[in-house]
């Protein structure tokens, strides 16, 4: 199916094999979704999705599953992988506060988070995708081994996300506060956003939130 056919980026996504659409069918099920037992890894707030389909070309033994709100986005990441087809790939278009609804127990192995909207209101702290209500969540879902990957330009929001992880008693590792700058820059692989910020001069902040 060619997208530029297609007008409205809602029936693009709707009528895509990389799609979807009714992801609370495969709770308990994404392996038998990807027909292999390959460890799942998802990045929730995955934009454009360049970061997430870069992962899945280096890494073919590991399925990725990209989450993004707004379907006018999610589309690019579908014209990238028309583009360039990948077995190791879907999409969902999903609001990820109801993100439990989708992952059962032990699902995912590794939750990217990649500059991730920081909701400067305090009234709107629960929204944010490190707030303790998201850490309680992904609790559910992420294997006890596995961890959290969060990046962000934006030091408020980062030291928040710090704060609540500690508050919720997950571990912090690999922190760095100029992440291009650090022992961690090896391997990494830059986001949209990381390009866009990086060259404004901005310094990226990286950490891994785990529970061993
Ligand atoms: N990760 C990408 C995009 C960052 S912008 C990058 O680093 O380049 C943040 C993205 O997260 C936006 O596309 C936004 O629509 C999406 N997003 C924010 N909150 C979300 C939520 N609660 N559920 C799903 N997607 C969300």
């Amino acid at each position: 199916m060619r997208l530029r056919n297609v007008k409205g980026s809602r029936e693009a996504i709707a009528a895509n094999d990389y799609v979807i659409n009714e992801p609370e069918k495969n709770k308990g099920s994404w392996k038998q979704a990807f027909g292999n037992d390959n460890p799942i890894m998802i990045e929730i707030g995955m934009g454009k999705g360049k970061f997430l389909m870069e992962l899945a070309k280096n890494n073919p033994d590991i399925n990725y599953i990209g989450i993004e709100k707004y379907s006018s986005v999610l589309v690019r990441a579908l014209e990238k992988l028309e583009e360039d087809p990948r077995d190791n790939m879907l999409l969902i278009r999903m609001e990820a506060e109801n993100i439990n609804d989708v992952f059962d127990t032990d699902e995912v192995d590794r939750i990217y988070l990649n500059f991730s909207d920081p909701w400067p209101k305090d009234r709107h702290a629960k929204r944010r995708l490190t707030s303790r209500e998201f850490l309680a969540r992904y609790d559910q879902f992420l294997k006890k081994d596995g961890y959290i990957q969060f990046k962000t330009d934006n030091n408020d929001l980062f030291d928040f996300s710090l704060e609540e992880a500690k508050e919720a008693g997950w571990n912090l590792t690999e922190l760095t506060r100029d992440l291009h700058n650090s022992e961690y820059i090896e391997g990494n692989v830059m986001t949209e956003y990381e390009e866009k910020f990086s060259s404004m001069g901005n310094p990226i902040n990286r950490v891994v939130i785990s529970r061993i």
